[in-house]
């Protein structure tokens, strides 16, 4: 009997209905059916896959609150977020696509050294890789699907996509936007995603926790499969004294708490210089309890997330960490954690040095941006960090020293929903890019093609190895060195060897 995926709304428990997964032992065939279609599909010229990707545009947009009704139900978070998250970046995302493919997917031609290469052209085109497994999380269930699904289908991939166990239904209405088009969904938890990446695919597109995105990547790695892991982050906000504190304290309240702080790039640390730290907290502590519940902050949306971040500020009061508002469960049915901000937090507690899925915003006083950068750069993740200061100039002066893939200067966070940026980190927030050309790479493959309209018998580098190609080789690295005397051994060498 095929095992069904039972969920439940994390507003309150109510049951959702259920899911059947699929049969783990079945995945390989379903990659070989996809397979076959496309085939079919990138043999379809390009103007034709651009039309049927603007039917889907318009699928999609026009079935934007049958999305929200998914969003809000399977992963909880408030109607907002879903819109603004979701569903408005997503128009901009396709139509970046649908613009820039062509161009980016367009051959290219190399001009060949005409000495050493003659009568040659060679050219670069861009082949689809095939089959692209792709693994997503629940945090942003149709938004992440979205920006491998979009440029995959538009380049000739066919894909298999695996939605999170937990949001299994947004991932089903994302297969009937792209009807027609080779995409294949199947439902499961782990064992479904691990016989994915084991099941014939050709890349694996991979987004979700540092754990299982090791697993995933030396899965791939035995296959010799290109693999993108985008994993979790630890992300950083500094405040600097100089900083517009009434903005710096209301994006970095929205940083931290919007998908109530189960964003990859939610700001999860704050350094805040000692001179501005009380005017700073009392900010963010007056905006944080003014949140409601279920209006700005939604519930977790899952069990495991909210006794992690239980778990994490029990501890971190432990210790000794203050707590200025929230700090426990939310007294009512339903994942709900209080939004929370504490001070007198160390480097030493998890909630600094632990990835945190939940709406707690620790804050931690510094003397300088020296201390501040210092403790960004120790940590083990590097998605996105924020600066937050009036010298803006300055800011960008300190890019270079933050080792993130993403640093904002007086923003927090949203450039995941610009197609034309690419997302990425470094160190456990791992390789993978999605967004811009750069995410082309794990979906095309570069192919040379090289004609040679060449009507000599032999080229220079060919048997027989004679003194003549000994004396054409000294003569070529003299014209390198720019020793143009050597143009005369060099015909002579040439001639010598061709008579
Ligand atoms: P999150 O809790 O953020 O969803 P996970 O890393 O647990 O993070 O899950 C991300 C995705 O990876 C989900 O779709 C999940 O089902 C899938 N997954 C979990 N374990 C494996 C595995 N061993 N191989 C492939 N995919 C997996």
């Amino acid at each position: 009997m095929a095992t069904l995926l039972k969920i439940a709304s994390p507003r309150d428990g109510t049951p959702l209905g259920e899911v059947p997964a699929t049969d783990p032992a079945k995945v390989q065939a379903i990659v070989e059916s996809c397979r076959r279609a496309q085939a079919e599909w990138a043999a379809t010229p390009l103007s034709e896959r651009i039309a049927r990707m603007k039917a889907a545009r318009r699928r999609f947009l026009e079935r934007a609150e049958a999305f929200v009704e998914r969003i809000t139900a399977e992963n909880g978070k408030p109607e907002a977020e879903a819109w603004m998250s979701e569903i408005v970046p997503t128009a901009d995302l396709f139509d970046y696509w649908l613009k820039n493919i062509r161009p980016h997917l367009a051959r290219e031609r190399v001009p060949l050294n005409p000495v050493n290469y003659p009568g040659k052209t060679a050219f670069i085109e861009y082949r689809p890789r095939g089959i692209i497994g792709l693994i997503t999380p629940w945090n942003l269930p149709v938004a992440i699907p979205l920006r491998t699904l979009v440029p995959a289908l538009l380049a000739g991939d066919g894909v298999v996509f695996k939605p999170s166990e937990f949001t299994p239904r947004c991932g089903a209405l994302l297969a009937e936007v792209f009807e027609g088009m080779p995409l294949e969904v199947v439902q499961g938890a782990g064992e479904v995603g691990r016989a994915l990446v084991e099941g014939g695919v050709d890349a694996v597109i991979f987004t979700g926790s540092v754990a299982t995105g090791k697993k995933v990547a030396s899965a791939a790695a035995e296959r010799l499969l290109p693999c993108s892991v985008e994993l979790g982050g630890k992300d950083a906000a500094i405040v600097l004294a100089d900083a517009d504190l009434d903005r710096a304290a209301h994006g970095i309240v929205w940083g931290a708490l919007h998908f109530a702080g189960q964003d990859c790039s939610s700001v999860e640390r704050v350094y805040v210089v000692r001179e501005v730290a009380d005017a700073f907290l009392k900010r963010v502590t007056e905006e944080v309890s003014r949140l409601r519940l279920g209006v700005e902050v939604g519930p977790l949306t899952t069990p495991a997330q909210l006794e992690i971040v239980e778990r994490q500020v029990q501890e971190a009061v432990a210790k000794g960490a203050k707590v200025l508002c929230g700090g426990r469960r939310a007294p009512k049915e339903g994942l709900w954690f209080e939004p929370t901000v504490l001070t007198d937090v160390g480097e030493e507690m998890s909630i600094l040095c632990e990835e945190t899925f939940g709406p707690v915003l620790p804050v931690v006083i510094v003397e300088d941006a020296k201390e501040a950068l210092s403790r960004v750069n120790a940590s083990e993740y590097g998605l996105t960090a924020s600066l937050w200061t009036r010298d803006v100039m300055a800011g960008w002066h300190l890019a270079a020293e933050v080792e993130t893939g993403v640093f904002m200067v007086n923003n927090h966070s949203f450039t995941g929903a610009v197609p034309a940026l690419p997302w990425s980190g470094v160190k456990r927030s791992g390789y993978g890019v999605t967004g811009s050309h750069l995410a082309l790479e794990s979906l095309v493959r570069p192919q040379v093609v090289l004609l040679d309209r060449s009507r000599a018998k032999r080229e220079m580098w060919w048997f027989p190895y004679d003194e003549a190609l000994l004396v054409a080789a000294r003569a070529l690295r003299d014209l390198a060195l720019g020793r143009v005397g050597a143009l005369g051994r060099l015909l002579g060498a040439f001639l010598r060897r061709f008579k």
